[in-house]
């Protein structure tokens, strides 16, 4: 019986995790079409990478300019 339960909460707790990236993703979606035409922003190109990405997607640190890729943020 108990075995029955834990199956039932791994099943729940998949399907909302499942739920919740899709739901995530589809958000981030939609407040990207919210926000400002890329022409109205300004680029800049990130140190780590040489990646263009627009100033409110990157960060700056010191003179230097970081996007917001995990791997470009890691402090050496
Ligand atoms: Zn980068």
């Amino acid at each position: 019986m108990m075995r029955v339960l834990l199956l039932i909460v791994l099943g729940w707790l998949v399907y909302m995790l499942i739920k919740r990236a899709f739901f995530s993703t589809h958000a981030t979606n939609s407040t990207r079409q919210q926000a400002k035409p890329e022409a109205e922003q300004k680029f800049v190109q990130c140190v780590n990478c040489g990646m263009h990405v627009p100033e409110s997607e990157s960060i700056k640190k010191d003179e230097l300019v970081i996007c917001n890729n995990p791997d470009c943020n890691k402090t050496p």
